[in-house]
């Protein structure tokens, strides 16, 4: 039976790397089967979309791929609205600087949804204090402590953070070049502004 986060794949057309190692294998039912479930490989030719359609779309893969509820999302539209940078690059960076995402990018944990479970029940360190919540805001300079069973081997490497003596430090949040990002942000904040 299909995986319902693999389902949530190939009905938004793009791996959102939910499964963890999984996603990077030959055992990722986008590299197997790219069509929306319910439909036949064979029959199934994508019409153009409308813009609603286009809108939604993309909205569903950031809120899906970053682990959102409809509530949540609302609320990083409403933040990055009232923020002085432009509405679509907030709302990504927004969403960018969440701790379960930061882990996810440096390689602490295979999926943002690892992290969260870890975060909820033992928390990690950011600047000396234990943190739960999945969803809290890491700013530059932010330094986080590697959980003790992670091994700093395994670490992806890039210049937006530095490891030293399993602590993370955070230089900057990464911009859309740094992590390959083909998220339409604009797309999104129409959807929200109809
Ligand atoms: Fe499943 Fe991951 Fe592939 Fe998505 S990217 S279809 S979650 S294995």
């Amino acid at each position: 039976m299909l995986d319902p986060k693999c389902k949530i794949c190939r009905r938004a057309g793009v791996k959102l790397f939910l499964k963890g190692n999984r996603c990077l294998s030959d055992k990722c039912a986008i590299e197997q089967r790219n069509f929306p479930p319910g439909k036949k490989a064979s029959g199934y030719r994508s019409r153009k979309p409308s813009n609603y359609a286009q809108q939604l779309s993309e909205k569903q893969k950031v809120k899906f791929g970053y682990g959102l509820n409809e509530a949540q999302m609302i609320n990083v539209y409403k933040k990055a609205l009232s923020s002085r940078e432009a509405t679509g690059q907030k709302i990504m960076k927004l969403l960018e600087s969440r701790i379960d995402n930061i882990l996810y990018r440096i390689g602490v944990f295979d999926s943002r949804f690892s992290a969260r479970q870890y975060m909820t029940h033992r928390g990690v360190k950011v600047n000396q204090k234990n943190v739960k919540s999945p969803s809290y805001l890491i700013k530059p300079g932010d330094v986080i402590n590697i959980p003790d069973e992670t091994s700093v081997k395994k670490l992806a490497k890039a210049s937006w953070y530095q490891v030293k003596d399993k602590q993370i430090s955070v230089v900057r949040i990464p911009i859309k070049e740094e992590i390959g990002s083909a998220i339409n942000e604009q797309l999104i904040v129409e959807y929200y502004s109809r």
